[in-house]
């Protein structure tokens, strides 16, 4: 008798629950972990109303994971053990291509994902394929830090690449728009990185109450007022210096370029439906203002190991970033709750 477990399947767009599946066999050349913890992300609720174009149903999703090693497939040593708690990052690199040459990893033509190419962390056990060990994102969990923390190093490791790319620096007056959890997590950053002023912005008020937690300079609610007339007003005409767009608002990114200050970077976290992805920007201000826009994906293996080192390191502030444990048969509940806006970032715990 194959021995089984409990994970969320979802089998239609809207169509999930919590099932008694077999339980993954360790595969040769990977690992079986015991899943610690699996945070929510957005793009899981996405997915979850409406399918994702890289992921055929029923599938288990779930991609910031932490486990603990209960089988490794290796013969002889390998470079971990059972017992051994780590945090995985869903990228799983070609390790082919140019880029990845290169070492820009973040550009990899070939990369593949947990919770998409393999099945997710939403489930008491995960099979950890081979070619993840050998070109995935997977590091021990540094001593002390709560594995249900180390589970959102990846949502992180993305906001720190992109504020790489932009540059944020001593000084620099940074507006966010669009606060929910990784704008958050880019207020936080911002102000790691020694920026001083950051602006929070959003269209929804208890998006903007629950981003308070991060003590943004200034508040600008973008539904009751021109968000791009309070940032020249907060910054006497100027112009923020960078601009984060994390949302898929085509008009967002339309105001960050007219809110930026001569010479300023606009960073484009978020992308946009595939429809609505020519917004009508300005580009006479990127011309004549010598605008830099930056787009940002994923990131490298790096980046998760310096997300993973702010958070144990308490640099980073897990704790108020993680708002909310569920166990896995709550997962309904914490999904929407999830969907309400009421939660930052929900942790489920198997
Ligand atoms: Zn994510
Ligand atoms: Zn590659």
């Amino acid at each position: 008798m194959t021995a089984t477990m409990k994970a969320v399947i979802v089998r239609a767009p809207n169509d999930f629950a919590v099932e008694d599946v077999s339980r993954p066999e360790c595969p040769r050349g990977g690992l079986l972990l015991k899943v610690l913890a699996c945070g929510l992300c957005g793009s899981d609720l996405r997915t979850l109303c409406h399918g994702h174009h890289r992921v055929t149903l029923p599938w288990t999703i779930g991609h910031e994971i932490s486990g603990c090693v209960v089988e490794t497939g290796f013969s002889g040593a390998g470079p971990w053990k059972p017992g051994d708690m780590l945090a995985v990052g869903p990228l799983v690199f070609c390790g082919r291509c140019d880029f990845c040459f290169d070492g820009r990893y973040e550009l990899c033509d070939g990369y593949r994902e947990i919770a998409q190419h393999w099945p997710g962390g939403f489930a008491e056990y995960i099979a950890i394929a081979p070619e993840a060990v050998e070109r995935g994102v997977i590091q021990h969990i540094p001593a002390g830090l709560d594995p249900a923390i180390a589970a959102v190093a990846e949502p992180i490791s993305s906001c720190i690449h992109a504020q790489e790319q932009g540059q944020i620096g001593l000084g620099d007056t940074v507006a966010v728009i669009g606060v929910g959890p990784i704008g958050s997590m880019h207020l936080e950053l911002a102000r790691l990185r020694g920026a001083w002023r950051t602006l929070a912005i959003d269209i929804d008020v208890s998006r903007l109450k629950l981003c308070e937690d991060y003590a943004p300079d200034e508040v600008i609610d973008a539904a009751r007022t021109d968000a791009v007339a309070e940032v020249r007003r907060i910054t006497q005409g100027r112009g923020a210096d960078v601009v984060i767009t994390a949302n898929a608002s085509p008009a967002a990114q339309v105001q960050a370029v007219e809110m930026a200050r001569k010479g300023g970077r606009i960073l484009l976290f978020g992308g946009l439906p595939q429809d609505q992805a020519r917004p009508g920007i300005d580009t006479n201000l990127i011309h004549y203002n010598m605008l830099r826009v930056i787009g940002t994906t994923i990131f490298a293996p790096r980046h998760y190991a310096m997300a993973l080192h702010l958070l144990a390191g308490g640099r980073i502030d897990g704790q108020r970033f993680v708002t909310h444990r569920f166990g896995l048969a709550d997962f309904r509940q914490g999904v929407e709750l999830a969907m309400q806006g009421k939660v930052r970032k929900a942790v489920f715990i198997p």
